[in-house]
């Protein structure tokens, strides 16, 4: 399938969402070693915004681009873990002006917006969907080392109900690439910084239940953040330590990105639909995973929030 994709493109761009993350990251550095060792006539470049330091080691990270440099109009772009044209940021303009444009995904949310989409919401993970699409043989190392990692992320680690047999097998096929599993996930899934735990700390310490404790909240300031000196894609993580709380359906973590601007992050048990909350005030994501940005005061938004958390819940509390 990526074969036939591939083919009529001289050029191809690949593009990512804002604040990447493990998925986005390993899918995109996944496909781009996949094209980069199979098609050497191919031009091929990656774009995405500033990725986490842990991920540093994949190679192919050290050739992203952060910008764009020229009015340079691709054969194809691919857009990658993307549910939304606007979610690409900086690379969206190379997007509206490339010849051809695909989309692979697995965003519940994805309005389908490329001249070709693929989208699969029950995929566990972009990263998954790339390995799917690939021909088994031609994934190298280093493209199966993103790919796992990707795989890895999304699925908290084979944790979450989106991690099924096919996942499963995905990642033992990747081992089998020689790739060292266990070490990657200590190193970019677990081990935390200093500050980074002590701004986890701050943040369970100050968590709110509400909603008969069906909900939890907790928010961080950007004076805390400057003060531990921590940036808002070192706070990925929090929200899932917040949901293992007992008796919790909905966990909602939210950071400032300017003052009374808040990132949010929701999670749920299955219970309450998050993309669909999202969805209301402009984001989206998965139904037990979502995120959106929304303006006001904590309280402000969190009183939005949780109408909709409870008119949802109606019945179960
Ligand atoms: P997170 O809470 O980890 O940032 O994101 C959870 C899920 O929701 C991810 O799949 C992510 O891509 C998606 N997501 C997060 N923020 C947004 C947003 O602002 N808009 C959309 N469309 N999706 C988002
Ligand atoms: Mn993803």
């Amino acid at each position: 399938m990526l074969n036939e994709m591939l083919e009529h493109a001289a050029s191809i761009a690949i593009g990512g969402h804002v604040r990447p993350d493990g998925d986005c990251v390993g899918s995109c550095i996944g496909l781009y070693q996949y094209i980069r060792d199979n098609y050497r006539e191919k031009e091929v470049v990656l774009y995405l915004e500033e990725i986490p330091e842990p991920f540093k080691f994949l190679k192919g990270t050290e050739a992203i681009h952060h910008e764009i440099l020229e009015d340079k109009i691709y054969d194809l772009f691919i857009c990658l873990d993307c549910g939304d044209e606007d979610r690409l940021g900086f690379s969206a303009p190379l997007f509206r002006r490339a010849a051809n444009t695909v989309c692979i995904d697995h965003h519940i949310s994805n309005g389908n917006f490329a001249k070709e989409n693929y989208v699969i919401p029950e995929a566990s993970s972009t990263s998954e969907l790339i390995y799917n699409l690939a021909d088994k043989e031609k994934i190298s190392k280093s493209a199966a080392e993103a790919l796992y990692l990707g795989i890895v992320h999304d699925t908290g680690v084979f944790q979450y109900p989106n991690a099924g047999p096919s996942t499963f097998t995905a990642a033992a096929e990747l081992l089998g690439k020689g790739i060292d599993g266990p070490k990657m996930i200590r190193e970019t899934f677990y081990v935390k910084t200093y500050a980074q735990n002590q701004i986890l700390g701050r943040a369970l310490m100050e968590s709110i239940l509400f909603l008969h404790g069906t909900c939890i909240v907790s928010y961080i300031r950007k004076t805390t953040m400057d003060f531990y000196g921590v940036t808002p894609k070192e706070l990925d993580g929090i929200v899932n330590h917040l949901r293992n709380t007992k008796g919790v359906k909905v966990a909602v973590f939210m950071y400032e990105l300017e003052t009374e601007v808040y990132k949010i992050s929701l999670r749920s048990d299955d219970t309450v639909d998050v993309s669909a909350i999202a969805g209301r005030y402009g984001g989206g994501g998965h139904k037990r995973a979502a995120g959106l940005t929304m303006t006001g005061s904590f309280y402000n938004i969190i009183n939005r929030l949780s109408a909709q958390i409870e008119s949802q819940l109606k019945g179960v509390i």
